[in-house]
């Protein structure tokens, strides 16, 4: 169970809600990050006291030690700063909440540290998570999934000694709030549309890749790494009423399945308290009042994020990459009202064309192709 966690993107969907279970949970928070927003981030230092804060950029951090004056709390900025909170002594737990392949450099120096890491930012694990697994095992850094699919398949795992017993992990998917739709009505939904989601709600990015699912996409990837299986094992479900969060098929036919309210504070606390469970306000199941449980096949054509990010998962190598740094670099302009919907397929297509893939890459190659594959997408749009 952790006492005191570093928490990387505290000002973030993920992050504010991990601080709620540091409140309940009476867990102390020794660094919190930030990528801009002072505001929230000093209000939060000032509840919990860290040794250390740290923001992406100079200035806002000088702003930032200003208004923290007199409170004994080291301001720190950019890469290096989020690097020292990822591995500061006194945090037994690394939360990494930030989004996108930033969250790689801080995870890393992490696991070097040995920390427990409880592992919201999925982007680092579908760019290089062959690298950051083996990493993890060299160090001892045990990783305990935030996502709730990947808490949920960790969850139904408890107990199983023999990894050979896995036959199938099944990731449940609401279907996004484009479900039902063709391709051609999707490609011309707007921002708006795609942040309408029917049961979660998150931060910006996850939430349009969720209208795409090319975040069932990623997590399809994050499942083969986390939990080492083959991609035959993994497969896709749509489940409309996210009661069901996961379930794990076993060898002898066994299906298990975690269940509950859609509230990301369940995943959330398991990943500080485990392998305890501890008490919760959740409001109990009724399986009596919940609506009926469906289940349904992904539509590969409606929806080809999914699709490509599959096929990036049989390929390997530094596909991963690429597929998601075209989906970070095509989703940030659609965030900023640049292209359509429809284009964002159609970009990460384009990048996964013109960039061969290669296995076994090094870090600094994984690097290389996602910095090749934001390129691609910046030229196809200017
Ligand atoms: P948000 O956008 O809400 O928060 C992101 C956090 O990271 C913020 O604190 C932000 O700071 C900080 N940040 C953003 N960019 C950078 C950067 N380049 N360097 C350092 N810090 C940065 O995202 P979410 O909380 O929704 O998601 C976080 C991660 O968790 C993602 O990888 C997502 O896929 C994953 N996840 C999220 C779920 C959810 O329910 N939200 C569910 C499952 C997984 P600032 O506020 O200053 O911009
Ligand atoms: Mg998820």
């Amino acid at each position: 169970m952790a006492k005191t966690i570093s928490l990387l993107g505290s000002t973030g969907s993920i992050g504010r809600q991990t601080l709620d279970i540091c409140r309940e949970q009476g867990i102390k928070a020794a660094a919190l990050t930030a990528h801009s927003n002072i505001g929230l981030l000093e209000r939060q230092a000032r509840e919990f006291r860290p040794q250390l804060v740290a923001m992406h950029d100079l200035e806002p951090a000088l702003e930032l030690a200003k208004r923290l004056a007199g409170l004994d709390i080291e301001v720190a900025y950019g890469l290096d700063g989020l690097r020292r909170a990822a591995s500061l002594r006194s945090s037994d737990t690394v939360v990494t909440a930030v989004v996108g392949m930033a969250g790689l450099w801080p995870t890393m120096a992490a696991i070097e540290a040995g920390k427990r890491i409880a592992l919201a930012n999925k982007e680092t694990l579908v760019c290089a998570g062959e690298l950051v697994m083996e990493a993890s095992r060299q160090y001892g850094a045990e990783i305990v999934p935030v996502d709730s699919e990947h808490s949920a398949i960790f969850q139904c795992l408890q107990g199983s000694k023999d990894h050979g017993e896995i036959k199938r992990l099944i990731l449940t998917c609401s279907g996004g709030p484009f479900f039902g739709l063709s391709r051609e009505e999707i490609s011309k939904k707007t921002k708006a549309d795609a942040l309408c989601h029917p049961n979660w709600t998150m931060g910006e990015k996850i939430t349009i890749d969720c209208a795409s699912l090319m975040n069932k996409g990623l997590e399809f990837i994050e499942a083969m790494r986390l939990f080492r299986v083959r991609p035959e094992q993994v497969s896709v479900v749509i489940h409309r009423q996210s009661i069901i969060h996961s379930m794990v098929e076993f060898r002898d036919g066994a299906v298990l399945a975690q269940m509950g309210t859609p509230d990301m504070r369940l995943p959330i606390r398991y990943a500080l308290t485990y392998p305890y469970r501890e008490k919760s306000e959740l409001p109990t199941l009724d399986l009596l009042s919940c609506p009926p449980l469906t289940f349904a096949a992904p539509d590969l054509e409606a929806f080809p994020c999914l699709k490509m990010a599959m096929d990036c998962a049989r390929t390997g190598g530094t596909s991963c990459a690429v597929l998601n740094g075209a989906n970070e670099a095509a989703v940030e302009l659609f965030r900023r009202e640049r292209i359509a919907f429809g284009r964002i397929p159609e970009l990460v297509a384009r990048a996964l064309d013109a960039i061969p893939s290669f296995s076994s890459p090094s870090l600094e190659e994984i690097l290389e192709a996602d910095r090749r594959a934001r390129e691609c997408v910046a030229e196809a749009v200017r």
